[in-house]
């Protein structure tokens, strides 16, 4: 380095490109998977994404996914259109609608069942996951519903903070590990600068229309993966784009996700599709049971590991 010259901070890593892949989450139901792929297993403690819809369903049809169980997460739906009834082994029995999260930190374990409400045939939404640190993973479980979220305009798009905090705004959810998600809607075309946290590592997904950032075109579930070091970034969004902005600090431990479980070994998650069987079965124990739901528990598939 020559002297008097100031150090330049080093080049943020180039965007990175991930498509979703289809996922079959039953009842003839398929939704794009962007987390966890191949390419990319988290951002910050986000280690689940599936985009349901926009989708119509037949008359008479709809969302249906029985009980079933969860540890070592929080599930976080994000609802976009349509009415899903939620209901877990805690008792809590919540309609989300439109503009509404349900937040429900596993721990431990819960089990819950979620089902478009009759009659309601329009289904979009974002479920993700949010590991929980090794230090808080056997937490209580919980519930929550946020009825409303803050939101704001941000150069003619409308932006609501789903978790974290942002630009001054503080979301109401409960976290456990520093982390942030958006989501941006833009009924015209818009060109806006999102302030970042360069220790924070991030994603944008449009989840409907077209964005453009650093000089790339992403399209409906094609995550950009702009990793960390960022102190803003600049999107184009075509009109009627909405995108998902979701980041976090790097988690910093090995996580295993097998079926509904987050775990820190795979000894752990042996033990919760155990404890999952049995309570099938029997009702009342680690997961308890979901009151309510008309139709059986789901049943955990085999471990794919031999001697756990
Ligand atoms: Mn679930």
């Amino acid at each position: 380095m020559s002297p008097g010259k100031p150090q330049r901070a080093p080049a943020p890593p180039p965007i990175e490109r991930i498509a979703a892949r289809s996922a079959d989450i039953g009842g003839g139901i398929t939704v794009q998977r962007v987390l966890p792929v191949r390419e990319r297993r988290t951002i910050g403690a986000w280690c689940f994404l599936d985009h349901a819809g926009p989708v119509v369903f037949e008359p008479g049809s709809g969302m249906r996914v029985g009980a079933h169980p969860h540890c070592g997460l929080q599930t976080f739906t994000w609802l976009i259109e349509g009415e899903v009834l939620h209901r877990d082994s805690l008792g809590n029995e919540q309609v989300i609608r439109p503009g509404q999260v349900n937040l429900m930190t596993a721990g431990r374990g819960i089990a819950h069942s979620e089902e478009s409400l009759p009659g309601e045939q329009r289904l979009h939404a974002a479920q993700l996951w949010i590991a929980l640190p090794a230090a808080v993973a056997d937490c209580a479980p919980a519930f929550e519903h946020h009825p409303a979220l803050p939101q704001w305009d941000l150069g003619g798009c409308r932006v609501t903070l789903l978790t974290g905090s942002y630009s001054g705004h503080v979301a109401p959810t409960r976290a456990h590990s520093p982390l942030v998600g958006l989501d941006l809607f833009s009924p015209q075309s818009a060109a806006i600068g999102l302030p970042l946290d360069p220790g924070f590592e991030y994603g944008i997904l449009p989840l409907t229309g077209e964005a453009h950032l650093g000089g790339q075109r992403f399209a409906a579930d094609e995550l950009a993966y702009l990793g960390r070091g960022r102190n803003a970034i600049g999107v184009d969004l075509a009109p009627g784009t909405r995108l998902l902005l979701i980041g976090g600090e790097p988690l910093g431990e090995e996580i295993v996700i097998w079926w509904n479980f987050v775990g820190h070994s795979k000894g752990e998650i042996a033990q919760a599709q155990r404890d999952w069987e049995s309570d099938r079965n029997s009702g009342d124990g680690r997961f308890g049971r979901v009151v309510g739901y008309a139709g059986e528990p789901l049943k955990a598939p085999p471990l794919p590991w031999a001697g756990v």
